[in-house]
């Protein structure tokens, strides 16, 4: 593999998307070549700095994305090991001076997030990632052959076992699975259908979120918040330490049914 092949997989090599004969062959060149390997770490520098030391303003994913295309391109003149490094942290500095500002990230991702507003930050991820997934050229990693063969796929891919209960139905068919984000942390996706509808769940740790607490309904054994947003519905719960969310342009009658299931 060479360089160019190599820096754009950079990313989905660090998420584990990656078909392990692929992960094997970035791992390979990573070891031979000092410049991609760099590069890597600037990634992981930024995504620790961002993730770790920020907790409080979680970047929204397509920020960090953003950053990350502003980087050296491959080729470009050489440097030496610290301006390399220089650069690479530049921009998770900058982001660092807005959050700590209070700048809204409004203009931003175009999605209202202000701390006071936290629990209505949990749906706006959920329907952004709900919309990233329907936009996406491949949106499932695995396609479903059933629950069964869904669930392990995820092992290795996440630093949790997503412990889902509902299987697919005639009703609610299970379509597949992915890896993606929901916040500042990893996520299982399991996508469903209704008719014609895509229905998202996302399964998450909980910790350190803002979870609703007001207004709650009680579905299936949980407390859970139930709302409506940019045409979209959305049901949050936790279970121990796991967090959900499910969206869907169905209405919520309907999706509280499939919540119900789980
Ligand atoms: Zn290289």
């Amino acid at each position: 593999m060479e360089c160019q092949e190599a820096r754009p997989l950079l990313l989905d090599y660090q998420r584990g998307q990656l078909t392990p004969a692929r992960h094997d062959e970035v791992r390979a060149h990573l070891e031979r070549c000092a410049r991609c390997a760099r590069e890597e770490a600037a990634e992981r520098a930024l995504t620790n700095l961002v993730e770790r030391n920020l907790p409080q303003y979680p970047a929204p994913l397509a920020l960090k994305r953003r950053l990350a295309a502003h980087w050296p391109a491959p080729g470009v003149a050489r440097h030496s090991w610290w301006s390399g490094w220089r650069r690479a942290l530049a921009p998770a500095v900058a982001l660092a001076a807005v959050l700590v500002a209070g700048v809204s990230l409004l203009d931003i991702e175009r999605v209202i997030w202000r701390p006071s507003d936290a629990p209505g930050a949990l749906v706006t991820e959920a329907v952004n990632d709900h919309l990233r997934l329907l936009q996406s050229e491949h949106p499932l990693e695995i396609e479903s052959g059933g629950i069964h063969q869904v669930k392990p796929w995820f092992a290795g891919r996440l630093d949790f076992a997503p412990i889902v209960g509902f299987e697919g139905d005639a009703d609610f068919p299970l379509r597949g699975g992915a890896v993606g984000y929901f916040l500042d942390r990893k996520a299982a996706v399991f996508v469903y259908s209704r008719r014609l509808h895509s229905v998202s769940l996302f399964v998450f740790r909980a910790d350190g979120l803002p979870w609703p607490t007001r207004g709650l309904q009680r579905i299936g054994g949980v407390d859970a918040s139930v709302k409506v947003a940019r045409g979209f519905s959305v049901i949050l719960w936790r279970s121990g330490e796991l967090g959900y969310a499910l969206v869907s342009d169905l209405g919520s009658r309907e999706l509280v049914e499939l919540a119900s299931k789980f």
